[in-house]
């Protein structure tokens, strides 16, 4: 059989809180060729606390890229054709590893986890006023257990593994695209320890401004400079992947997963916002050039930087912690499904909860509250609401989530795309859908593809094709709609201040 005969091809690592996907796009068509995913397993060893193995991590990364190279080959279409690598990933989540035995000394500690509630506490109380915005003027974030620093300095104050090497010199500290990029390129033996600006803007640590390591910010949560990556921009070469099918591959576009979600939605005008759901989700505005403060608990953060000499942009964003992953947990915790797609079902069969509502704050409350003590809560039940009630109410959860921030991050009239897994989330607000779901491995492929030399991969506007998309208007009553937020937002209340 003959060869397929394509553009050059780019790829893209995936590395999500739930799943790892690897995904080849045609670069001239941004097309999807084909891809494969596992999913990741998440351990909860105390309450409150999340982590995630790196090694499976890692594991679960060349799995993906080998059965996708199976794939393509299936598909006749060559693998030489793939002229770079762009990685893309779980944002936060802190890592700290052995250079010298390429070994992790702790587990990942994800995004979501609470340990470090009592020190944010802590240092929130110190601070003059106790402004959790403290930090605010640099980093564009609130001090919340959500950043990497804390969690770091959880590992250096807890760890004995982590705090040795930190002593001998032997520590690095990464994000999960720091962890992969510096294995994919040879680990002990040669691997790039780096990171790009939307990475290191979501760890406390990174002034936004001048867009490097703040040593002030280190020397506040006592982290030692020299354990940090550098800090690249989001398109350029990093390294050549150093084993496998893809050996000598650059590794070349490098964006946080919702900056990534950004570029593949195309939003790179002033103006111009994308939401996307996965275990959180996050809605974000690309605010241009300069960085835009919120005085309503949004955060400020890098969108992205495409090239060395390219100016950044900036961006805010409404963070929601708890999206999908309050499906999962209604499937894990409470077995009242058996799969995330039953849960729609259940709850279109009673159409509304009635005066049930549920506020899934598993892991504190973030935008526009930064509420570490806030717990989960459903409220409202009588002997007549079901599991069905539930499953509805965790849904429009989602949906008010949404709401809440929506109405802070977008301006009155902005254009937004909003990619969602479930037609459902949609239903309070207007919103459009592009057809290809996989817009924030997309992002990260064209950052890859665009990189100087790779240059397959145009970035100019005039390039970039429309994304194809749904549309989707509101399909309650906005009368009734406003009465349930109001209630939902009562609920809201209740889900904080336990202490008092
Ligand atoms: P991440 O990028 O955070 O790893 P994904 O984009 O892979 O997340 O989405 C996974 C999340 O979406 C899980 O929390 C899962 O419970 C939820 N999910 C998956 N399928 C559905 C569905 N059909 N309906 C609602 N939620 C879903």
């Amino acid at each position: 059989s003959h060869r397929i005969t394509l553009g050059p091809l780019v790829a893209a690592i995936d590395q999500g809180t739930s799943s790892t996907r690897f995904l080849v796009f045609n670069s001239k068509t941004a097309e999807l060729l084909s891809h494969h995913q596992v999913e990741i397993k998440q351990s909860f060893p105390k309450e409150g606390w999340v982590e995630e193995d790196p090694k499976e991590i890692l594991q679960s990364v060349y799995e993906c890229m080998e059965r996708t190279c199976e794939k393509l080959t299936q598909l006749n279409i060559d693998i030489s054709n793939i002229k770079a690598i762009g990685v893309t990933n779980q944002r936060e989540t802190t890592l700290v590893w052995d250079k010298e035995t390429g070994e992790p000394l702790y587990n990942a500690i994800v995004w979501l986890d609470l340990r470090t509630q009592s020190t944010v506490e802590r240092l929130i109380n110190k601070t003059p006023g106790r402004n959790k915005n403290h930090l605010k003027h640099k980093t564009g974030l609130p001090i919340s257990t959500y950043f990497s620093a804390v969690k770091l300095r959880w590992m250096m104050d807890n760890v004995d593994e982590v705090r040795d090497a930190v002593v001998s010199h032997r520590a690095m500290f990464g994000t999960v695209d720091s962890w992969l990029i510096w294995c994919l390129t040879g680990g002990k033996s040669g691997g790039v320890h780096c990171t790009d600006v939307t990475n290191a803007s979501r760890t406390m640590l990174f002034n936004i401004h001048t867009l490097d390591w703040d040593p002030e910010l280190c020397e506040y949560f006592g982290i030692p400079m020299e354990i940090l990556p550098r800090v690249r921009s989001s398109s350029e070469i990093y390294g050549l992947m150093k084993s496998g099918a893809l050996s000598g591959i650059p590794i070349s576009g490098c964006l946080g997963d919702q900056s990534a979600a950004l570029v593949g939605q195309m939003c790179f005008r002033d103006g111009q916002a994308k939401n996307t759901y996965g275990t959180g989700c996050f809605l974000l505005r690309n605010t241009g050039p300069k960085p835009v403060m919120s005085d309503h608990g949004l955060l400020t953060t890098v969108a992205y930087k495409l090239g060395r000499d390219k100016p950044a942009c900036y961006a805010l964003e409404g963070s929601v912690a708890i999206a999908g992953a309050v499906v999962r947990w209604l499937q894990d915790n409470l077995g009242i499904i058996e799969s995330s797609e039953e849960l729609e079902k259940l709850a279109a069969s009673v159409g509304t909860s009635y005066g049930c509502y549920f506020v899934p704050a598993f892991s504190g409350l973030y935008a526009p509250y930064w509420e570490p003590s806030a717990r989960g809560i459903i409220c409202g039940l009588t002997q007549f609401t079901n599991k069905r009630h539930v499953a509805f109410a965790a849904l429009e959860a989602v949906c008010f989530q949404t709401k809440e921030v929506s109405a802070l991050v977008l301006p009155p009239s902005a254009g937004d795309t909003m990619n969602d897994l479930q037609r459902f989330y949609c239903s309070m607000l207007s919103a459009v859908k592009p057809s290809m779901p996989e817009t924030t491995a997309l992002g990260a492929a064209m950052a890859a593809g665009a990189a100087e030399g790779v240059s397959v991969w145009s970035l100019s506007p005039e390039d970039l094709s429309e994304v194809t998309s749904e549309k989707f208007e509101p399909q309650i009553n906005p009368e009734e709609s406003e009465f349930r937020f109001a209630r939902w937002k009562k609920a809201v209340q209740k889900s904080m201040n336990w202490e008092t």
